[in-house]
């Protein structure tokens, strides 16, 4: 890969500049180029989200063919908007276009003449979300390109597509991550550390992993969009643009690679497929070579923006462009490039028809490709609009209808659970994605069994169902293949929920719920005041108990102490502990994971740089510090010198590791969460010795299951439900050191607790490991005492991408109980 100078490049520009379109259509002052002032995608050029907002409001007040939406507030406060583009007759109809999308969406209880004339008066609903990974900048300026090509050109299939369809752009599907990316590039330009990785997540609490919210919801802009989709708009389909590495293919569309998971209807793979085919015809004719098809990206997982409406019937289009390095380009011989399909050599197949032969690739390249990408996909849509609508209808129907062949009737959330935190939080969700949750207004009998009066039901007999049960069941992965993310994610489990599969005929009155409050059945006030802490909701009221209780001593300081003693119950007493939670310069999606489940759970923190602990002494600030899932080079060495600001290079060196090592020996108490656990274990010299590490286990492998744990006695775990159902992906598993083992270690004579362990027998329950004997019955969470303090270590995440709110208790009772 060589750099070339910016006057080389700016010559290139002016020789290839507007390569992408022979024709000129109308309205040329309000093309972005003429806004930006400068070529779409130009080299070391980044929008930041002002400009953005500013060129979709300026669109918007120029065409009748766009209308700009406000539709909430961003993580950071941000406008989160979208751009409704169509003909100006099907924008003066969007309710009854939105009316016959919903109806098509859920074809129960209508006339055959009512479904009729939805498919007549509808139109194709596109949804199309741009940049949500922000670091992949391109889309963004694409983005402006596109809302102006469909907002003004005569040409098909720009105006076709404004005829039969209605285009819901979001200028950004992040647009925090719009402005700290553009910040960031800037800042940096021209120095030699041009490309270096941002010190933050581009999103508050998720960064990348913004991408593996869609079905948890635990982030607003995933609440927005799933707002949109499952409640106003009801698209047909939806394309999510993205940006991959650098070396192998240029471009990814769909099919997507096997495994294929049965939850999603065949004509939504179909429909998929189909598009996906299309847009290699039609970029192949545009001269785009390096596409692929049907590798990396799996049609298994749940949880991205492209496959949970694939789940609700929706086609869900992932496109990925190989990067350049943000707006800077970058060169690569055609040695330097890897084939997509993983072969030595680097050459065509009939997944990968037209090998990009290598040389500069840059923004306005992977612009040129996304925009081909979206006339092919206009062009497929507008040519046979009517059947993507008829394609969703007979999805939808199918997913409605219960019939002989059908696996279930309905899932049973039962009124025994005590996790009523968990059930709110599960109803709430199953709602934002336009589930439909029953409650019982009779007792209920299915299977031969009886269920109280309350009991919630989801059935099956909606058009969501495949989305239901992809949520629900236990996943059985097929042997043979490779997990592209996770392979099993069943939020239930996660969530430590009692539910009950209903496979016979389901008897009794149900009745819509309408709201989030739960039925009476499940707000038993006697188990909420109860100290056993199986309800989330109790650690969120301790914990404002506690707040208020310090807030309170704070302010009758003048009083005596009998006087505040006889005002602060025994439970106000104790004090909320210190809580710091170390956050590396290397935006640890993990650490981002933790603060967004301590925010949730109302527990205060500081975050804890580098020079913080160096400066040690830390017992005088903290009571608790917490290293999340970081790896042990990156806690002792951070960023390289060199690879960007000094200020933001190192890790906590020696200084720092003899400061951890003093905290815990002055009474601190230390929380490590799975990959930084090797770094603790060998600096306090603890007799563990992980499993998953040992040679003869080098074929155990596991990219992310649900498994089950047995909790053990101990007085921080007293209370818990006997087995914890939790996610391991890449995780730890202790045994401890033999004797011989600890000699060669010099391990430290120390009294190491196991407070959960992985179950002895069928430890995996969803998603699948290879050799999951390896771990069975060894420790998954230790406390360790050394000194005064003591440390708790997870061979696990507690809080894994916030699925798992069973294991939230876990990490609760590290941080406030002894
Ligand atoms: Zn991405």
């Amino acid at each position: 890969m060589i750099r070339t100078s910016r006057i080389s490049i700016w010559l290139l520009l002016c020789f290839f500049g507007n390569i992408c379109f022979g024709a000129e259509p109308n309205a040329s002052e309000f093309r972005p180029e003429a806004y930006l002032k400068r070529s779409l995608g130009a080299d070391f050029c980044l929008v930041d989200w002002n400009t953005v907002q500013g060129y979709y409001t300026h669109l918007a007040e120029q065409c009748s063919t766009v209308e700009l939406q406000r539709v909430g507030e961003t993580t950071e406060g941000r406008d989160f908007l979208i751009s409704i583009i169509s003909s100006p007759e099907n924008l003066k109809n969007i309710e009854a276009i939105q009316a016959a999308s919903r109806t098509i969406a859920d074809p129960r209880g209508k006339s055959e003449e009512e479904l009729q004339r939805a498919v007549e008066d509808g139109k194709v609903v596109l949804f199309i979300t741009p940049s949500m990974h922000s670091t992949e900048v391109a889309a963004t300026e694409m983005g402006m390109e596109l809302a102006w090509l469909l907002a003004t050109s005569e040409e098909a299939p720009w105006s076709t597509m404004r005829d039969e369809a209605i285009v819901i752009l979001l200028p950004s599907l992040n647009p925090d991550g719009v402005d700290h990316v553009a910040q960031w590039y800037e800042k940096n330009l021209e120095k030699p550390y041009e490309s270096s990785s941002l010190p933050e997540l581009y999103q508050k609490y998720t960064g990348h992993d913004n991408n593996r919210d869609f079905f948890a919801l635990t982030q607003v802009e995933a609440q927005l969009l799933s707002k949109l989709m499952y409640q106003q708009w009801y698209p047909q389909i939806m394309w999510d643009v993205h940006q991959q590495g650098q070396n192998g293919d240029r471009f990814f569309v769909p099919p997507y690679r096997d495994p294929l998971n049965e939850n999603i209807d065949p004509l939504i793979v179909a429909g998929i497929n189909a598009i996906g085919s299309r847009a290699v015809m039609d970029m192949t004719t545009e001269d785009c070579t390096g596409i692929v098809t049907g590798v990396s990206y799996d049609n298994w997982w749940n949880g991205g923006n492209r496959s949970v409406p694939a789940r609700q019937n929706i086609i869900g289009i992932l496109t990925e462009a190989a990067s350049a390095n943000f707006a800077s380009p970058i060169y690569l011989e055609q040695r330097e490039l890897s084939d997509p399909l993983g072969r030595k050599e680097y050459r065509s197949s009939n997944q990968f028809i037209a090998p990009w032969k290598g040389g500069w690739w840059r923004q306005a390249d992977i612009i040129r490709y996304e925009l081909a990408f979206a006339k092919s996909l206009f062009g497929t849509i507008s040519r046979e609009p009517k059947l993507w609508l008829k394609n969703k209808m007979t999805a939808a129907r199918k997913a409605s209808a219960i019939d002989e062949d059908s696996k279930r009737q309905a899932w049973l959330i039962t009124v025994d659970n005590e996790d009523i935190g968990a059930v709110v939080r599960l109803v709430n969700l199953l709602q934002q994605l336009g589930i439909e949750v029953h409650e019982s207004r009779s007792e209920i009998k299915a299977d031969e069994r009886t269920y109280s009066r309350g009991t919630l039901v989801v059935s099956c007999r909606q058009p969501q169902s495949n989305l239901v049960n992809d949520l629900f069941e236990l996943k059985e992965f097929p042997d043979g293949e490779t997990a592209y993310d996770v392979s099993g994610w069943s939020l239930a489990a996660l969530f430590g929920l009692r539910v009950v599969e209903v496979v016979g005929e389901l008897k009794g009155e149900i009745k819509l719920l309408d709201s989030k409050q739960l039925p009476k059945a499940f707000s038993n006030s006697e188990r909420a005041d109860t100290r056993s802490f199986r309800d989330t909701r109790q650690w969120i009221s301790f914990n404002r108990k506690l707040a208020r209780a310090e807030a309170y001593q704070t302010s009758v300081s003048e009083q005596s102490a009998e006087e505040q003693q006889v005002k602060l119950n025994e439970e106000m007493t104790k004090s909320l502990p210190r809580v710091g939670v170390y956050a590396p310069w290397s935006a640890s999606m993990d650490e981002g994971w933790l603060r967004w489940t301590l925010e949730y759970l109302e527990m205060p923190y500081r975050r804890v740089r580098n020079s913080t602990v160096k400066a040690g002494n830390l017992k005088e600030e903290f009571d608790v510090i917490l290293i999340p899932d970081v790896s042990p080079t990156s806690v002792e060495h951070g960023r390289r010198e060199g690879s960007v600001q000094g200020n933001l290079t190192g890790g906590l060196d020696v200084t720092g590791a003899l400061a951890i090592e003093e905290f815990v020996k002055d009474g601190g108490k230390l929380i490590v969460m799975e990959s930084a656990c090797p770094w603790v274990i060998d600096l306090l010299r603890i007799p563990l010795v992980d499993v998953t590490a040992e040679r003869e286990n080098r074929d155990f492998s596991c990219s992310g299951s649900v498994v089950r744990g047995v909790v053990q006695d101990h007085q921080t775990t007293d209370g818990l439900p006997d087995t914890i159902a939790f996610m391991f992906a890449h995780s730890k598993a202790w045994r401890a050191a033999t004797s011989k083992e600890r000699e060669a270690r010099m391990d430290i004579e120390c009294d190491v607790e196991a407070l959960l362990s992985y179950a002895p027998r069928r430890v995996l329950l969803s998603g699948t490991m290879n050799r999951p004997e390896v771990i069975e019955g060894q420790i998954a969470w230790a406390k360790v005492k050394q000194g005064k303090g003591c440390i708790h270590l997870f061979g696990f995440r507690p809080y894994y991408r916030g699925w798992t709110h069973a294991s939230f208790h876990l990490l609760m009772r590290s941080i406030l109980f002894d």
